[in-house]
């Protein structure tokens, strides 16, 4: 999936509707690569420029209220299941990351598909077995932190946190750290760019 000469509403189109999240822009003459898209920069552009004109209503919305992202059957793994376990999640779910539970389900981290992709970086793929804990006291790479949010935050909050931390995803979470939902880029640029035009979540 490439994008020449199309709008920033395209891109978002295209991310979404595709379930990607890399999108090359390429010059429509030479066939060369330009850039990457990301969900990341289109939201960090349009949260700047959103500073230069009225806000939208909804952005007081609080989370629990406003109904964006994903609260019910949200995957999450053990901290005490294996790598193993995590990847069949993976496989069977088909999200991006998976919130890392203790014992009594408070969130302690978050595993994600790049997590997934450093285990052959690392060569760590023949040891699977290996707990989740384990896993990610070994990483050395860039991690993703687990960034949080409360259901009575407003949307405002939630993006210019998501936007400052520079992560894909928040994990919603209630005062006692439980994990309550997700919310993704996907979840932000489709509230904010495609539900706005009448077009429906393409993700769900
Ligand atoms: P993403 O792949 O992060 O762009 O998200 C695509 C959709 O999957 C969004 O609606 C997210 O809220 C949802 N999602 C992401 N991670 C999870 C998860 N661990 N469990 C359930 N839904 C998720």
């Amino acid at each position: 999936m490439f994008l020449s000469l199309h709008s920033l509403f395209d891109a978002v189109y295209s991310l979404l509707k595709h379930k990607i999240h890399r999108l090359p822009v390429i010059d429509p003459e030479s066939g060369n690569v330009l850039h990457i898209l990301t969900h990341k920069r289109i939201l960090k552009f349009l949260h700047i420029f959103g500073a230069a004109v009225p806000k939208p209503r909804f952005l007081k919305m609080q989370i629990q209220d406003a109904g964006i992202g994903t609260f019910t059957d949200v995957a999450t793994v053990s901290q005490t299941a294996t790598v193993y376990d995590a990847l069949s999640v993976f496989v069977e779910r088909r999200v991006s990351a998976l919130p890392v539970v203790d014992d009594d389900g408070k969130v302690v981290a978050l595993y994600s598909r790049f997590d997934v992709i450093n285990l052959a970086a690392q060569k760590t793929y023949n040891n699977l077995s290996m707990s989740m804990q384990e896993a990610m006291r070994r990483r050395r790479c860039y991690v993703e932190g687990v960034i949080k949010c409360y259901p009575d935050e407003t949307l405002e909050t939630v993006i210019a946190r998501i936007v400052k931390a520079e992560v894909h995803r928040l994990v919603l979470v209630d005062r006692d750290d439980m994990v309550r939902g997700i919310i993704s880029l996907s979840d932000l640029l489709q509230a904010i760019v495609l539900s706005p035009a009448g077009i429906d979540a393409l993700f769900s």
